[in-house]
């Protein structure tokens, strides 16, 4: 549900946050203060910590196996350790040698292990532990409950058809049909998972699927903080793809990038340079990518598209749910300056066909309606809506397919009456008429 337009602005947003200085973050985790005494023979050890276990399902191989994540928490490190990874009946060792860069991460595994050696047969749950050690002292031992809902990397035809069609066009329908709780079908991709998270990169790139997943978990407890509803109930997918043009979008509880090969972005995963998402962010608890997130937490109430993707857009601020980059969005009475671009009217809600070039202002202009309903309103109220409209999801697949309209038959929730009015108790349709271009016929119909 992103527009390239809209991308396109975030990639530039991001990419300007990107270049701030780190030692000037003033958010920036303080690194552990060293002793004042002589240090003992383990200060010399890097502080290494295991942060996830993800299954991990290389479509090169039969069968998966696990990952863990494991973090620098100090000072950079450019040296070896091992990471034993074991459960109640096997275990293997993995072992990196590099750099690791200060609150940055790196999946290792066992290269030739597969779940057999670690006596997962079938699926279930397994509690899996990981020792790191780094010359052979123990530096960080974890264990999780890890889920392990599939053991195989079965090859589907029709997944790999639909997964083919979806990278040559980019239509979200093709996307959606693929069956995502599947082992990745293609021939050079790595599926990675963690309960409800998954996400699929070409291999190439798998360092980033470790990420996207811990971003996901940490942005379905921010999204879900700040509207006050429930998570939804599909799962979550972030699938990243090598295709002929650049986009990022949301489709039914997956978001879905499609990105240049030989980018720079592409070069920076590849080479450890990754801050385009900083995984110091989730080391913190921080979330980068809140915008996909809420639609996964709306997509299957009766919101309006423009009212959708201008909560998607509120919720992308440092003060709500999102901890990347810092965006401006100020709102004016009759349009909105977003960051660095020139001023912007705002387009009436209700314009039933909206021209391609101006879906960047439908964007705002839903933002901006946000904006002053929390001001003017407050808080609660907001999470007063969206608990009305989230009383109303309807959990009908055809929606992945189609829209809340038609899954629901038809009938035109309308959105000032069924959701605003019962909250603040107030008819504000004269008010959004006139700003914003919507009244109280404006609901899950409109199309634009
Ligand atoms: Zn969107």
């Amino acid at each position: 549900m992103k527009s390239k337009l809209m991308v396109w602005m975030c990639v530039l947003l991001l990419l300007n946050a990107c270049n701030l200085p780190t030692a000037k973050d003033p958010t920036a985790i303080p690194v552990t203060a060293q002793p004042t005494i002589a240090p003992s023979p383990t200060s010399e050890l890097p502080d290494l910590q295991a942060f996830q276990i993800l299954l991990r399902y290389d479509s090169a191989r039969e069968i998966g196996t696990f990952e863990a994540t494991i973090c620098n928490m100090g000072r950079s490190y450019d040296g070896a350790f091992t990471v034993t990874i074991s459960t109640a009946n096997g275990s293997a060792d993995g072992r990196f040698d590099g750099e690791i860069k200060t609150f940055s991460c790196q999946g290792v595994f066992a290269a030739e292990s597969d779940f057999s050696t670690f006596g997962v047969t079938s699926p279930g749950m397994v509690t899996v532990s990981v020792t790191v050690k780094v010359d052979g002292v123990e530096v960080a031992t974890f264990d999780e409950q890890v889920d392990v809902p599939q053991i195989p990397v079965a090859v589907d035809p029709s997944a790999l058809a639909g997964l083919k069609k979806c990278r040559s066009f980019g239509i979200a329908k093709d996307c959606v049909a693929l069956n995502l709780y599947e082992p990745i079908p293609e021939l050079d991709e790595v599926k990675k998972q963690s309960g409800r998270y998954i996400a699929i990169t070409p291999r190439a790139y798998e360092r980033i699927a470790g990420f996207l997943i811990a971003d996901m978990s940490i942005c379905e407890r921010t999204v879900g903080n700040y509207l006050g509803i429930p998570s939804p109930r599909d799962g979550m997918a972030e699938i990243f793809m090598v295709g002929k043009e650049s986009f990022y979008f949301y489709t039914a509880g997956m978001g879905l990038g499609l990105i240049e090969p030989n980018t720079t972005f592409l070069q920076k995963i590849a080479s450890d340079e990754l801050d385009f998402w900083k995984w110091r962010n989730p080391l913190r608890g921080y979330c980068s990518q809140a915008h996909e997130m809420t639609h996964s937490f709306l997509n299957q109430t009766p919101i309006p598209i423009a009212l959708n993707e201008g909560l998607a857009e509120y919720l992308v601020n440092r003060e709500r749910a999102h901890w990347f980059g810092e965006k401006q969005m100020i709102c004016k009475e009759n349009g909105f300056l977003r960051d660095q671009t020139p001023f912007e009217e705002f387009i009436p809600l209700e314009t039933p066909q909206i021209d391609q070039t101006r879906r960047s202002a439908l964007y705002g202009t839903g933002e901006c309606f946000w904006v002053y309903f929390e001001e003017t309103y407050g808080h609660d109220s907001l999470q007063q809506v969206m608990k009305l409209l989230h009383a109303q999801t309807v959990e009908n697949d055809l929606i992945k397919y189609s829209s809340y309209c038609q899954a629901s038959g038809g009938e035109n929730i309308r959105f000032l009456k069924t959701f605003v009015e019962p909250v603040i108790g107030e008819d504000i349709s004269a008010l959004t008429q006139e700003r914003f271009g919507f009244g109280n016929e404006y609901g899950s119909c409109t199309t634009n």
